[in-house]
């Protein structure tokens, strides 16, 4: 067998692996064997990968190979190793922006080093190819880096809206397809200057105008384009598990964002559009005055309740305060209060982010609810624990049909007896819009560290325990 057929071979074997990497991580009970198998197709793609290039490189190519090889495991490791669960969405980000500037970079390369067997009309494919893969890896580039920054608060999460943001966005369209024409026509350096220009400027532009609440889908969706980023380099090397390999992940990326969007009740054209249709951000306005309660008035309420919902939201994984909280519904269902956690499938910055805090903190699953399930409850339960929580519970989402969340569905908190809000300061969520739910009749607000606040009220409950009870006044 040649080294050409083995590799071959093994890319296949490598692509199978993707495969079963992809259904692994579907099922949380799969999740871990689908991380074995992804790397070790990883494994199996890098030495088939290593093998074929050795044929054609000098030794010190290939020891340059293994440097960077080196170098790039032991940076993912130690990031891996020390990012914080709520740091996740920022790191895949990040990680997708290289992705994007690697492709850039192939097709730079492709540009620079034409194979001289390449004529006629091969020639214009290729030159196609080229200016296609700067053009997706550019824009995923500096829309990845644009997301990190939002997602890092190192920018304002709220949309970008530049005056005629769609016709910018539309006219970057039109002359990438006029300016692809003309270089397959008359390759030039200027053009290819002129579409990456262009596509990095389109990329950050698409996502710097996508609202804070949205950025859920915006992820998921960049992730998308740096597989179709990936699958383009691996088109101009030639390599056919990058292009197997980049179609899985631009095929499931762009899958899961549509799954997302329809969760979240957005059009997903809209959102790859740049937040095409969606509302700018509101005016506030006045809201009125919040009313606070105290931790120790937070147990008394909890002590006299027949049933409770917690809501838990970024602000829990902020906090670490799941551990708390677990304890706090055990301590209550202890008592017979019915104890629920109803979880948004946005909050928090992942896709299951509460699950897996609350998993960790050995929450039974069986109270541990999702939106549709509970949201007809409220009415019936006597108090609401917001903890953390704040875009995944406002009600202006149902009625303000300005506000750039209109149309999410959100947690319907407030219609429940008593709701207790635990936040630090009547600071916006993550969408960068105020909630009116703090100023309603039935909210009070429960400021400082949720770790904090919740481990006050178990010390409140267990002084409670030494009074005489109280008639219970608050159960419904
Ligand atoms: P939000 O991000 O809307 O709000 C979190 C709240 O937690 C803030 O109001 C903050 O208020 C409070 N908070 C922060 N730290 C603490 C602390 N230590 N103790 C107590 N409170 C704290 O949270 P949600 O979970 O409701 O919504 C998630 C948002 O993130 C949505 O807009 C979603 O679209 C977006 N998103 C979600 C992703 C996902 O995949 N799940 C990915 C990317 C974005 P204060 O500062 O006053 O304490």
């Amino acid at each position: 067998m040649t080294t050409v057929t083995a590799a071959e071979a093994a890319y296949v074997v490598a692509a199978l692996l993707f495969i079963l990497s992809l259904a692994g991580l579907s099922q949380h009970r799969t999740s871990r064997s689908g991380v074995v198998w992804g790397i070790a197709g990883m494994v199996v793609a890098l030495a088939a990968t290593v093998g074929l290039a050795s044929r054609s490189i000098t030794a010190t190519g290939l020891v340059l190979i293994a440097v960077a090889t080196a170098l790039g495991a032991g940076i993912g490791l130690w990031r891996a190793r020390v990012v914080e669960m709520t740091g996740m969405p920022e790191l895949i980000a990040i990680m997708h922006s290289l992705v994007g500037l690697a492709a850039t970079f192939v097709g730079w390369n492709g540009y620079l080093d034409v194979d001289a067997e390449l004529t006629g009309s091969l020639l214009g494919i290729h030159h196609a190819e080229v200016f296609i893969g700067v053009f997706i890896g550019a824009v995923t580039f500096t829309g990845s880096v644009v997301a990190y920054l939002k997602l890092s608060a190192r920018i304002d999460s709220r949309p970008l809206t530049l005056p005629g943001k769609h016709i910018l966005n539309v006219g970057a369209l039109v002359a990438f397809v006029g300016l692809t024409v003309a270089f397959v026509v008359r390759p030039g350096m200027g053009l290819l200057i002129a579409v990456t220009v262009i596509a990095l400027a389109l990329g950050a532009h698409l996502v710097a105008s996508i609202g804070g609440g949205d950025m859920p889908v915006v992820v998921s969706m960049l992730n998308s384009y740096s597989g179709w980023a990936a699958a383009a380099s691996g088109f101009l090397l030639a390599n056919n598990l990058l292009i197997v390999t980049g179609a899985l992940v631009g095929s499931s990326g762009a899958y899961l964002s549509y799954i997302m969007c329809k969760a979240m009740n957005r059009s997903f054209i809209s959102v790859i559009a740049g937040g095409f249709g969606t509302p700018a951000a509101a005016d506030d306005g006045e809201q009125g005055e919040h009313r606070e309660i105290n931790a120790e008035e937070t147990a008394r309420l909890l002590r006299d309740a027949s049933s409770v919902i917690i809501a838990p939201g970024y602000g829990m994984a902020v906090a670490q305060a799941q551990y708390p909280v677990a304890e706090l519904a055990r301590k209550l269902r202890e008592r017979g209060v019915e104890v629920r956690f109803g979880i948004h499938p946005v909050a928090g910055r992942l896709p299951g982010h509460m699950n897996v805090l609350l998993a960790e903190a050995n929450v039974p699953y069986d109270i541990v609810l999702e939106m549709d399930e509970i949201n007809d409850d409220f009415p019936a339960t006597s108090v609401v624990l917001v903890i953390g929580a704040n875009d995944t519970v406002n009600p202006a989402a149902i009625d303000n049909p300005a506000s750039p969340i209109a149309g999410m569905p959100v947690l319907h908190v407030w219609e429940a007896g008593h709701v207790v809000v635990f936040k630090r300061s009547m600071a916006v969520g993550y969408a960068g819009v105020q909630n009116p739910l703090f100023f309603r009749e039935n909210t009070q607000m429960l400021f400082g560290d949720a770790k904090q606040r919740v481990e006050d009220i178990l010390r409140g409950l267990d002084a409670l325990d030494t009074q005489v009870p109280e008639m219970a006044g608050t159960s419904r």
